[in-house]
């Protein structure tokens, strides 16, 4: 042995998406997304700032529109509730 198998760098690209309130517009999450693709869930630990409202499990925006649910590690998020801006790092 003594081989290297297999060499695992990847390039990932990663995003800092401004996750926005499709009603009043506001900021609601920042958030690290890696790839492209549509934003399904927010995972906890790549939430950079939260200004989301929280009911129980339910995710809101201050203006009372419902963003999403807290399913544990992650936030559902409701399709349509949002729109995203992103910058690439
Ligand atoms: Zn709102």
């Amino acid at each position: 042995m003594g081989e290297c198998i297999g060499d695992n760098r990847k390039t990932h690209v990663y995003y800092m998406l401004k996750i926005k309130c499709a009603k009043c517009n506001k900021t609601l999450i920042k958030y690290v997304k890696i790839g492209k693709g549509r934003l399904w869930h927010c995972w906890k630990g790549r939430i950079v700032e939260n200004n989301c409202l929280h009911e129980g499990n339910l995710i809101t925006c201050p203006c009372g529109e419902l963003l999403g649910i807290d399913e544990g590690k992650w936030i559902k998020l409701k399709q349509h509730a949002f729109t995203t801006s992103g910058t690439h790092h």
